[in-house]
């Protein structure tokens, strides 16, 4: 990756830094402990700025942008971290002039790189309410209406895999945090069953994926000392139940599998494993069946992609990220459990100043993940639900695959573009003939420093590779129609 960035800024509009007038309090320089909590004058004009910048920043797209190195940074912005403080108008002006600029948005429509996100206006602007209210929405006790909409929202995704009434759980980070917490439930409950059955720990606990699963799911198996047994995938590279229950059996003396991961959609791909027989699979030999959908459980809601997702209504665990493909601002990801007390008991924290709150009767979203303090982040994606309805969620979506489909044709027309898989979601791999691993990343770095678009390469059997990975409605045909032509 080259760190630098272009100047183009055709792409987008960057916000400009409102006039603020330079005055004592929040907005100018000096000692202000006694006031920095109060608010008056000055500050309200320091609210008004920072405000109109984010107001601006949700309503136009900014340039892509990008990049800087952190020599660069520091010769621009100096140090911001002082005893006497910045001011507000000094701080915004080097965060609007430096910092931001020398970070990418990751909604714009040319950011097709990795899986990125799309915030509806609504969920963004209900961000900063989230962000201003100063609630804690780990517990009833303290969240009630946020945890109540919580659940309204997550009841959606669990009725979109066909999980029943019971199922619950709660907002996290990231998939990354849904992946370890519901693999934590999981060791928790066969441990339960072991101990139940009079067997003491087995040497080691395993966990099966296939190599696809995302990386996250080797990182929760290194922060829980557990081994993972990967599966192979078929000719077209798909996790299917007998390279499950041939991964289970082939586990080694002494070595219980309390686990099988399967990914609906994959990151590189977009690859759903074939969950019906996978859960064949699971049920037979009693092993918990979590299915990553990080990336592409939102395609559930897309009546054209919705077959593919059979057989997901019989998991135990399942990951959603709103902050990929339902239009949510980071952090969100949804973890959904089809018992939720069984994660309930592995994940209750105990302490004497917390026993007060702990309460069978009422939901505390900080029982049913590896956290405790919580932000309601899953409330910009309920208020933007509430607006704009479940329908608009499926319409988007859907649009982000019927360009994908598009993208496909012209991929595989294209005479110097070799299509690799079959998109079954909104990711398009492809090689250009000819190509090595420096031509791609040359390519990749002329495309980010032009200001035209970010994408990366990666690898697909063992050879260098490119992919498109949409998940904004608002990137159209005619992006990517510019993208493949600079690519000839
Ligand atoms: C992105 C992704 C993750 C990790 O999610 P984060 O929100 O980045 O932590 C896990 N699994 C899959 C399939 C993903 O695409």
């Amino acid at each position: 990756m080259n760190y630098t960035r272009g100047s183009d800024e055709r792409t987008g509009v960057r916000p400009s830094l409102p006039g603020m007038q330079e005055t004592r309090n929040g907005t100018s320089a000096g000692n202000s402990a006694a006031r920095m909590h109060e608010f008056d004058e000055e500050c309200d004009a320091l609210i008004w700025s920072v405000f109109r910048y984010a107001l601006d920043r949700i309503k136009e797209q900014p340039p892509l942008d990008g990049p800087l190195s952190a020599a660069e940074l520091q010769a621009l912005v100096g140090e911001t971290v002082t005893p006497e403080g910045l001011g507000g108008v000094e701080a915004l002006r080097r965060y609007t002039e430096h910092l931001a600029p020398a970070s990418i948005s990751v909604d714009h429509p040319r950011y097709l790189a990795f899986v990125a996100g799309a915030p509806t206006k609504a969920a963004s602007v209900f961000d900063l309410v989230i962000g201003a209210s100063s609630l804690c929405g780990s517990t009833w006790l303290d969240g009630a209406g946020m945890v109540f909409a919580e659940n309204q929202a997550l009841r959606w995704i669990a009725d979109l895999a066909g999980l029943p009434d019971s199922a619950g759980g709660c907002f996290v980070t990231g998939g990354t945090m849904g992946n370890l917490s519901a693999l934590v439930a999981a060791r928790h409950d066969a441990d339960r069953r072991r101990t139940e059955a009079g067997l003491g720990r087995p040497a080691r606990w395993a966990v099966v994926a296939a190599e696809s699963a995302h990386s996250s799911v080797e990182s929760a198996a290194r922060v829980m000392d557990v081994d993972v047994i990967l599966a192979s995938v078929d000719d077209d590279l798909r996790l299917r139940g007998g390279a499950v229950a041939e991964a289970i059996a082939g586990a080694s003396e002494g070595t219980e599998v309390f686990a099988v991961v399967a990914t609906a959609g994959t990151t590189n791909l977009g690859i759903v494993d074939a969950l019906e027989g996978i859960a064949d699979v699971c049920a037979d030999s009693g092993v918990w069946l979590h299915v990553d959908g990080a990336y592409g459980g939102a395609a559930m809601a897309a009546p054209s992609a919705r077959h593919r997702f059979a057989g997901i209504e019989r998991c135990d665990s399942l990951v959603v990220d709103p902050h990929k493909w339902l239009f949510s601002p980071f952090d969100c990801a949804a973890l959904l459990y089809r018992n939720p007390e069984v994660a309930r008991s592995a994940h209750t924290q105990h302490a004497g100043y917390l026993e007060p709150i702990i309460d069978e009767m009422v939901w505390n979203p900080c029982d049913y993940a590896h956290v405790l303090t919580r932000r309601a982040r899953g409330m910009p994606f309920w208020f933007s639900l509430a607006v704009h309805g479940t329908d608009a969620y499926r319409d988007a979506i859907e649009g982000t695959l019927e360009v994908t489909r598009v993208l496909r044709d012209l991929v595989a027309d294209a005479p110097l573009l070799k299509l690799l898989v079959e998109p079954e979601l909104s990711v398009v791999a492809f090689r250009r003939h000819g190509w090595g691993v420096e031509d791609y990343q040359a390519w990749s770095d002329r495309l980010l420093a032009e200001g035209i678009a970010l994408l990366t390469p990666t690898t697909f059997e063992g050879g260098p590779a490119m992919r498109i990975c949409i998940v904004n409605p608002r990137t159209t045909v005619a992006d990517l129609e510019e993208i493949l032509e600079t690519l000839v």
